[in-house]
C-alpha cells in the first residue's frame, strides 16, 4: 500500500441502532471527486421488531446515493415518490434546492447491508429542481472471474445509467470464487477504496475495514487479491472545483445559505421543501442549531 493514504472511519449510529462506518468526510481527505460523504452501514441482523428508521428530514445541494446489499427500504420523499429499494438496485435524489425524504425498514426484524453516499452538486446544478430516480438494474461487467457492477460512469465502454453532474466514477468489485481483480483507471481521477465484506489485498498487503484507501490523480491501474465472497468500493472522480460547506444533511456554498436552508426546514417552509408523503412511522426531525461551520472544503 506504499502510496494510498488511509483514513480510518467514525463509528457513529443511525437511527435507532444501526451501526455505521462514517468514511467521508474525514478531516484530512474531505472528497473523492463530488463523492462527499460515505455511510456503510451493516451487515446488520435487527432485532425482532427492530429496523431502520429515519424520519423526514431535508437535503440541498447534493444527490442522495444509495447502494443496497441486503435487505428493503422504503424511500418516501415530497415529490410523492414511494420506492422500495432492494439488493444490488440504486436509488438516486437529486436535492437541488431542496427535497425532504424518510427511509424506513420495509421489514422489521430484517437484514440490512448498504453504502449511503451523497454527491456534491455543481454550481450549475445545485438550484436544480429536485428529482429521484431508482435504477433497479446496474449493468455489470465481467473482469476476469470477477464482477464489476458499474454504478456511476463509464468503464471499457460500458456506462451506468445513474446521472451525476460531474466526471465521477463508482464501481462495486465482488469476487465470488477469489482471485486478482485488475482494473485500468482513469488518470485524471482521484480514488478511494474500502472493503465491503471480505478479505482483500492491494499491493500484497491486507486492506483493513473500516478504512478508506486514496489515492490522488495519476494512478492508472489497481490489483486486487480477493478471497472468495469478498466485496469492495471503488469510488473515483475528478477532484471537485468548487469550495463547498457540508453541514447536517446540507451542501452548500456560505453559512447564510445553511442558515436559510435550516430556518426554511424548521418554519415548514413547504415551497422549498414541499409536503411529505404519509405512511413512515418516523417523526420529522428538526435541525439543529447551526454554530460557525469551520470544516469548509476547498478545491485541492
Ligand atoms: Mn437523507
Amino acid at each position: 500500500m506504499s502510496d494510498w493514504q488511509e483514513y480510518p472511519a467514525r463509528i457513529s449510529t443511525l437511527g435507532e441502532d444501526t451501526v455505521i462506518r462514517r468514511l467521508l468526510p474525514h478531516r484530512q481527505r474531505r472528497m473523492i471527486g463530488a463523492w462527499c460523504f460515505l455511510d456503510h452501514a451493516g451487515p446488520v441482523q435487527f432485532a425482532k421488531g427492530k429496523g431502520l428508521h429515519i424520519g423526514a428530514h431535508p437535503h440541498i445541494g447534493l444527490q442522495t446515493f444509495t447502494w443496497m446489499l441486503k435487505g428493503e427500504i422504503i424511500h418516501r420523499d415530497s415529490l410523492g415518490n414511494e420506492q422500495a429499494i432492494r439488493q444490488g438496485q440504486v436509488n438516486l435524489m437529486t436535492a437541488g434546492n431542496g427535497i425532504s425524504h424518510t427511509e424506513d425498514s420495509h421489514y422489521e426484524g430484517d437484514s440490512l447491508h448498504t453504502a449511503q453516499l451523497w454527491i456534491a452538486l455543481p454550481d450549475s446544478h445545485r438550484h436544480c429542481p429536485p428529482r429521484f430516480e431508482h435504477y433497479p438494474d446496474l449493468p455489470t461487467i465481467a473482469v476476469g472471474n470477477d464482477q464489476l457492477t458499474l454504478l456511476v460512469g463509464d468503464y471499457e465502454g460500458v456506462q451506468s445509467p445513474v446521472m451525476v453532474h460531474t466526471p465521477l466514477f463508482g464501481a462495486d468489485l465482488y469476487s465470488p470464487d477469489g482471485g486478482n481483480f485488475r482494473l485500468t483507471l482513469n488518470p485524471s481521477f482521484e480514488y478511494g477504496l474500502m472493503i465491503l465484506e471480505g478479505d482483500t489485498q492491494l499491493e500484497h498487503s491486507a486492506l483493513t475495514g473500516g478504512t478508506l484507501y486514496y489515492q490522488p490523480p495519476g494512478i492508472e491501474s489497481l490489483s486486487l487479491i480477493m478471497q472468495p465472497g469478498s466485496r469492495a468500493l471503488l469510488l473515483g472522480g475528478e477532484p471537485f472545483q468548487e469550495a463547498i460547506v457540508l453541514w447536517w444533511n446540507f451542501v452548500a456554498r456560505s453559512q447564510e445559505e445553511l442558515q436559510g436552508a435550516v430556518d426554511d426546514w424548521n418554519s415548514n417552509n413547504e415551497a422549498r421543501f414541499g409536503h411529505m408523503l404519509s405512511g413512515s412511522p418516523s417523526a420529522k426531525l428538526k435541525a439543529p442549531t447551526l454554530e460557525n461551520v469551520l470544516l469548509k472544503t476547498s478545491p485541492e
